[in-house]
């Protein structure tokens, strides 16, 4: 089976621009180019609103929104006037009549619609305190890096970056500008989740025996021309960054502990055109100090499946779905049986966005900071290391790996 590189793209922040060092590993012979932002039309089925959404506080902060895809369009800018504290200030996109339109229906005036290539103008545009970077993977930290030269705080859409050295060079920019970062991690924000810790916290299934997730759906025809997510230069080894990563993070804030060890295994099937660079299917097993086991599955390559069960020594309890937008379930089966309604899983957009406006503003401290995105993309390359050596690999407690 042809092996992913790990290794891949380590960024040195200087004044603003980023020098980018291409590493070379055991399995990469040939350094792949670095990857250039292009400006796509507007995505399928984006709704744009009717009227501008206007901002309900004077305190509001300004916000960049940096990509205007799918999940930009779709999911975060039409609940935008639900986050009390923030507003669209400005738009960055690399399409011009895209940029034009979206600007026109949320009221962004025409001087604050910059493209990727005149980003750093932003500098000098007070109506902009922060930027949401909702990007392919690759340009994370390119961008949250410009967007600290540029004296602004940074929201980063998940996952992080693509390798740890990436999320290093983040954090280190953002406490030099002296700057908030966050990663968006919405499910620290979604009532089922933020119930569900709860529960694991006050040991409502008993002592914590073994979890199980899965994160998969049957991607359609495609390849790594047609969708980034295919691609390895832009989105890392696959599933596991994407959808996969939801698993990995349940694991770790159900059981509140870090793993002290992985093994792993991935899958890549010959003669698909859409995993000629990515995996198909990435499985891992975490053991915790205390003994409990996580067993995560992520596949583009199955049917649908978006669950976390924690299994414990006086019940079960089971989410599924787990992690969505909307429609999660959730129930403990044993002696304590119980169906839980926590609230509506649709807060969870503005939940994260008032949680980084508030940092802001009342210099409150980031649940979902760098260090926890550097964390994971760590257990992510942990993962990967395990899988390619056929080992077990032992971890410190902040997820490098040991020896
Ligand atoms: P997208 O495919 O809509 O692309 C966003 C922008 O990136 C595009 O407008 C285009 O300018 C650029 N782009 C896209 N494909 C490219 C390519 N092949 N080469 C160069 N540039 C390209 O992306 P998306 O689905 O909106 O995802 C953006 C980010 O949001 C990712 O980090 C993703 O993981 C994250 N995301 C998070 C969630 C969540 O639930 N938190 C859900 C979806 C996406």
């Amino acid at each position: 089976m042809p092996q992913i590189p790990l290794s891949r793209r380590s960024f040195i922040g200087t004044t603003g621009a980023l020098a980018a060092t291409l590493t070379t590993t055991a399995t990469a012979t040939t350094p792949h180019p670095r990857p250039q932002l292009k400006g796509l039309p507007l995505p399928r089925g984006a709704r744009l609103p009717a009227t501008p959404p206007r901002r309900q506080r004077e305190d509001s902060v300004g916000i960049a929104i940096v990509g205007l895809g799918g999940y930009a369009l779709n999911q975060i800018m039409p609940r935008i006037d639900q986050a009390e504290r923030t507003h669209i200030s400005a738009l960055v996109s690399g399409n011009p009549a895209k940029l034009a339109q979206v600007g026109d229906a949320y009221g962004v005036p025409a001087d604050a619609r910059y493209s990727y290539a005149d980003f750093d103008k932003i500098a000098a545009d007070d109506r902009t305190q922060a930027v949401y970077i909702i990007l392919p993977t690759a340009f994370h930290a390119d961008f949250t890096l410009r967007a600290f030269a540029a004296g602004k705080h940074v929201l980063c859409e998940k996952p992080m970056a693509l390798s740890s050295a990436e999320c290093e060079a983040m954090i280190a920019a953002g406490r030099r500008a002296n700057r908030k970062l966050m990663i968006a991690y919405r499910c620290h924000f979604e009532p089922y989740n933020v119930e569900a810790m709860r529960l694991m916290r006050e040991r409502a299934v008993g002592t914590i025996r073994l979890i199980r997730t899965e994160q998969s759906y049957p991607a359609g025809p495609t390849t790594p021309a047609q969708n980034w997510r295919f691609n390895r230069a832009l989105a890392g080894g696959g599933p596991l960054e994407d959808y996969g990563l939801y698993g990995l993070q349940s694991a770790l804030y159900l059981s509140g502990e870090m793993p002290e060890s992985i093994s792993a295994t991935t899958f890549q099937p010959q003669g698909d055109p859409r995993f000629t660079e990515i995996f198909a299917h990435v499985a891992a097993q975490l053991r915790f100090p205390s003994g409990a086991v996580a067993q995560l599955a992520t596949s583009y390559d199955s049917a649908g499946a978006n669950f976390a069960q924690v299994r414990g020594t006086q019940g079960t309890l089971i989410m599924d779905p787990a992690t969505s937008y909307a429609g999660q379930k959730m129930r403990i089966e044993g002696p304590n049986a119980r169906d839980f309604t926590p609230g509506d899983p649709n807060v969870q957009f503005a939940g994260q966005l008032n949680h980084f406006t508030n940092a802001i503003r009342d210099s409150t401290p980031i649940l979902t900071g760098g260090e926890m995105g550097l964390r994971d993309i760590r257990l992510i390359e942990a993962i990967y290391a395990a899988a390619r050596d056929g080992r077990t690999v032992k971890l410190a407690p902040d997820g490098r790996m040991r020896g």
